[in-house]
């Protein structure tokens, strides 16, 4: 047994930030994940919906290794050719105008914000704007993304953050207005909360909310960290309700695994809103994150991933539709393509998670009663089924 070895010496050099579950991964291949005493795991929970090509792609993997070889780093003083292609790839998916890249999604969140303050700024000759956000989202842990994550024990400790942040209901479009002032310059939301829970923003509220930005000339921020990407059947999830954000960010699945996020603005935002001196990173968007965006985007062309995820969709939805006739204890589905919440009721999920792995099946929870299943997305029906029947002697 090396792990229990391993988990010593990482709890004594590692700050202790986490409650990891004890297993040390070695090395992955399709959806398949290995420790380091060698069991096996399907993975259904990709990293936290990161590794959307699973492990070892082959394509993926030739094209980190050949940047590698050629450049890793210049900073941004100076144009690089992957940067440019991912950058278009990113425009033609998304059918915006201007992407910058960033290291994380947190960082995404930060640079979304910054723009929609320069906007107003711009508008107005003034600072001093403010921002509405919903509660029980996530955007990340950052000063500023924290600031407009609705969740009272993630930022408890670290009050006073950002001002200025007005928290409304998800879904709830009175509870937006209710807030609403001059002073706001942007709402903020996920266009399905992913830790909060895996709730999906209904029809409605994403139309009310993109109406009132434009009636008052306020930016509408769609984090799509979690839910883009391909992830609900649509590149991202904003296309299949046909309402497009001034600001969108992204990240988690836009490397495939190599840490890159990016904010990416519409006409309007990227035509008055930061310029040069405003914002700037020093790795955001070097060569070799931006090979993994361009190899990830053309990987997806080339196989069709989106549309995978779309076919697949009704029979992962099925079998899980099943569970609920079967098991008491999971109450209700929710979520969108490869990104579904079973609610787990009379036991704790924590429970569910640990009886999986235990199992070899690789699952995490959100918010407090919910088994999250977000799968790579190059699954395939007979891993579905492997996921069925681990999860019900998990259950059992
Ligand atoms: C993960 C996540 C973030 C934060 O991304 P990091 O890369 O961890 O900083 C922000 N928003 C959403 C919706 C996320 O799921």
């Amino acid at each position: 047994m090396k792990t229990n070895n391993y988990i010593e010496k990482s709890e004594n050099a590692i700050l202790h930030t986490y409650n990891r579950y004890q297993i040390v991964l070695e090395k992955g291949e399709g959806v398949y994940l290995y420790d380091v005493d060698g069991k096996k795991y399907l993975d259904f929970a990709a990293g936290i919906a990161v590794n959307c090509l699973g492990y070892g792609h082959p394509t993926y993997t030739k094209a980190l290794q050949e940047q590698a070889k050629k450049l890793t780093h210049i900073s941004n003083l100076y144009y690089n050719t992957p940067m440019m292609e991912a950058g278009e790839k990113v425009k033609k998916a998304s059918g915006m105008e201007k992407v910058f890249f960033t290291n994380s999604g947190a960082e995404a969140i930060e640079g979304a914000l910054k723009a929609a303050k320069k906007y107003a700024f711009c508008r107005d000759g003034h600072a001093g704007h403010s921002v509405i956000a919903m509660n029980h989202s996530f955007h990340g842990r950052t000063v500023g993304a924290l600031s407009v994550t609705g969740n009272a024990h993630y930022r408890e400790a670290f009050e006073p953050l950002m001002g200025g942040v007005k928290f409304a209901d998800f879904n709830d479009l009175d509870s937006v207005k209710a807030q609403l002032d001059p002073s706001v310059c942007a709402i903020i939301t996920e266009t399905v909360q992913g830790e909060g829970g895996i709730y999906p923003a209904s029809q409605e509220f994403l139309e009310g909310l993109r109406q009132l930005c434009d009636e008052h000339d306020i930016l509408l921020i769609l984090d799509e960290i979690q839910c883009g990407m391909g992830r609900t059947g649509d590149y991202f999830a904003w296309q299949g309700y046909n309402v497009k954000p001034d600001i969108m960010t992204c990240a988690k699945a836009l490397g495939g695994g190599v840490p890159v996020g990016a904010f990416v603005l519409g006409a309007k935002a990227a035509a008055h809103s930061l310029e040069p001196g405003d914002h700037g990173t020093t790795y955001g968007g070097n060569p070799l994150a931006c090979a993994a965006v361009r190899a990830v985007l053309d990987i997806y062309e080339q196989e069709k991933i989106v549309e995978h995820v779309r076919e697949l969709t009704p029979y992962l939805e099925k079998r899980l539709d099943e569970l609920i006739q079967e098991y008491p204890c999971v109450k209700t589905r929710r979520g969108k393509g490869f990104m579904q919440g079973l609610v787990i009721d009379g036991r704790p999920v924590g429970e569910v998670v640990n009886r999986a792995l235990e199992n070899n099946l690789l699952v995490i929870s959100a918010g407090t009663d919910v088994l999250r299943l977000v799968p790579p997305l190059i699954i395939e029906k007979q891993h579905i089924d492997e996921m069925i029947e681990k999860l019900k002697d998990s259950l059992n």
